[in-house]
Parts: structure tokens; C-alpha cells; sequence
């Protein structure tokens, strides 16, 4: 799977989506919805999605739900600044294998940064407790704006 191919609808965040595979909700509105990262790059890393769009990459996306995932993203953003106050916030998003894309349902990672330390590994470091995502996903919907 990379730039080219159908949406399986059983992917992991459409699973999500639909309540079928649990997440750590930071965010929800009619169109989009902010999820911690189990395999979070740095503490406190957030995906964005779209609920209903099959677009697999922002190469596909239309417009109108381009514009929804990004306002969110930006949501997200400034509560994971308030809650978690990172030195800085980095916005990722990945299309096609080659890219590092793993997940392919379009999504934006939220990723908070800390000076002087180093990016963790792309979708395959160590699965994150539980526990501190609820805590953090619930410190970052109490910030949201
Ligand atoms: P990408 O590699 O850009 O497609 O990003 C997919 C992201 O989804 C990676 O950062 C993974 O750590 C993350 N991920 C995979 N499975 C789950 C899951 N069940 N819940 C939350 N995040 C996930």
C-alpha cells in the first residue's frame, strides 16, 4: 500500500471511529475526532482524523474535509501547548509507504517537542501505559478552546 490504492474500511482509526478499537479521546466534533498515539514520538503526541472521509492521504482529500481535520489539528495544538507546555509543537503528516506512512486513512500527528530531545522512533516505539494517555488526553480536552 502506498500513494495508490483502495481505503480499507477496517483500518485501525476507521475501527476507532466506529468504537470497534479503543483510543484515548482528546477531541470530537460532528466531522473530526483527536486521539492520543499509542506508539507516541514524544509525549503527549495526538493524531487527527476525519470521521467519514476515505481519503487514505492529503493527496485525496477534498477540500471541505481537508479544512475540518486542520482546524482541529490547530484546536489540538494549542491545548496541547497550554496543557502540556512543550518547547515546541511539530505538525506531521505522512503519505505513502515510502514516507513512513503505516496508517492509511489521512491523519495529522500533533507532536510535542522538548529542547535537546530527539524525536522517538515513527510508529514503532514502545506502546504507551494506558493509563498516562487517558491522563494526558484527559488534560488536553480539559485545554480545548
Ligand atoms: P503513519 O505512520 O503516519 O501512518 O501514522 C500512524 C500512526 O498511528 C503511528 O504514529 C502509530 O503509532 C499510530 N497508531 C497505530 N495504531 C494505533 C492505535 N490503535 N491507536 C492510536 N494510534 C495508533
Amino acid at each position: 500500500m502506498s500513494l495508490d490504492g483502495t481505503y480499507d474500511p477496517d483500518n485501525i482509526f476507521a475501527k476507532i471511529v466506529r468504537g470497534e478499537a479503543p483510543s484515548a479521546k482528546v477531541y470530537e466534533d460532528a466531522d473530526t475526532l483527536a486521539f492520543m498515539d499509542v506508539f507516541p514520538q514524544a509525549s503527549g503526541h495526538v493524531l487527527v482524523i476525519h470521521k467519514r472521509s476515505t481519503a487514505r492521504n492529503l493527496l485525496e482529500v477534498d477540500d471541505a474535509d481537508l479544512a475540518a481535520v486542520m482546524r482541529t489539528t490547530r484546536k489540538v495544538a494549542r491545548a496541547v501547548r497550554q496543557a502540556l507546555k512543550p518547547d515546541a509543537i511539530a505538525i506531521m503528516q505522512f503519505n505513502g509507504a515510502a514516507s513512513g506512512q503505516t496508517v492509511y486513512h489521512l491523519h495529522v500527528h500533533v507532536i510535542p517537542r522538548t529542547e535537546g530531545v530527539p524525536l522517538g522512533r515513527h510508529a514503532s516505539g514502545g506502546m504507551a501505559d494506558p493509563k498516562v494517555l487517558a491522563e494526558q488526553a484527559a488534560a488536553i480536552a480539559a485545554a480545548i478552546r
